[in-house]
């Protein structure tokens, strides 16, 4: 068990900024990097980039300089083309950094619909990075390191100075020190791909580790959490496994109750930012409290809806229908 920091700074180069993840705060992070030149690692989802605009503009540091997006994930890009819009309204221009394997996925961000029902826009003009490239902050060097699993296109983001590290969501979602999930995700979702990026990961000796989702961990814990992040997925892994032999793997009740079972998480009570998603939430509780139901908390509501998401991740890779 690794414990999370989730506030302010992660060095004197890197802040942490919430974009309040489906109207949540802290499940959904982006860092921003400054030394002589400024860059935002991660855009958000297009809800979440007014967060991000708001929190630079407080800062006197919008637009960023760059952009780095770890993977394609629509909550990871889709905050970029309102970002850029921000910067073209203020005559400034950003460049755009991504994976070269990120850039088909990018012009193509209707794949994102396994993982959420809305509307995507593509996103072209990417500056392609590859694997040993670094991106000079003039007095900081991001070195880029291919860390493939979660989606093909993934990179890790590691800052020698510091000795940061920023890893996206490529060693799984961790939101609270007892709320750990692994990096299974559909479509592009890896095994093989994942077991050898953590061991790629465990011959870096960074000090720290920032996570998209959500926060940054110091120190031993902060080694410790790649063998962490391999625990958890063999135990979700046998989750799914579990509920495959049963012939269960649709039934999400059922997996989220194996969840909970098997990987006994703590979900934080997550508080809800947004007026009209607390309001249907009260009402859905109240209507509960008359029944004599335990209330939902947004927790457990996010919980099924990213087991009903990662199921489909396992299902792919073993090649079963979804
Ligand atoms: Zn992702």
């Amino acid at each position: 068990m690794t414990a999370i920091r989730k506030e302010g700074k992660v060095n004197e180069n890197a802040t942490l900024i919430d974009f309040k993840y489906e109207g949540a705060a802290a499940v959904g992070g982006v860092y921003f990097v400054e030394a002589g030149k400024t860059c935002l690692i991660d855009s958000g989802c297009k809800d979440g980039a007014k967060y991000i605009i708001k929190s630079l503009k407080t800062m006197n540091k919008f637009p960023p300089d760059y952009v780095i997006l770890t993977h394609s994930h629509w909550d990871h890009s889709q905050g970029l083309p309102i970002i850029r819009r921000a910067a073209e309204k203020l005559q400034k221009s950003i460049e755009v950094f991504a994976s070269k394997k990120a850039i088909p996925l990018l012009e193509s961000q209707t794949y994102n619909e396994i993982l959420k029902k809305i509307k995507f826009e593509n996103i072209t003009d990417i500056s392609p990075l590859k694997e040993g490239d670094s991106i000079d902050l003039e007095g900081l060097n991001l070195k880029v390191i291919d860390v493939p699993g979660h989606n093909l296109d993934h990179i890790a983001l590691y800052d020698e100075k510091t000795r940061n590290i920023f890893v996206g969501d490529s060693i799984g979602i961790k939101i609270d020190d007892r709320a750990f999930l692994s990096p299974i995700m559909p479509p592009n979702w890896n095994e093989s791909d994942y077991l050898n990026t953590i061991d790629k990961l465990k011959q870096i000796k960074f000090e720290s580790i920032s996570l998209a989702h959500y926060g940054y961990i110091f120190g031993e814990e902060a080694q410790n959490i790649l063998h962490e992040s391999q625990q958890i997925f063999e135990l979700e892994n046998k989750v799914y496994k579990i509920a495959e032999k049963e012939g269960k793997l649709d039934d999400i009740n059922y997996l989220v109750e194996l969840a909970v079972r098997e990987m006994n998480p703590i979900i934080p009570d997550l508080k809800l930012e947004n007026f009209f998603m607390r309001s249907i939430l009260s009402v859905m509780n109240s209507i509960r409290g008359i029944v004599r139901k335990k209330p939902i908390t947004v927790g457990d509501i996010m919980l099924k809806q990213i087991l009903e998401t990662k199921v489909k991740g396992y299902k792919i890779s073993k090649g079963i229908r979804w």
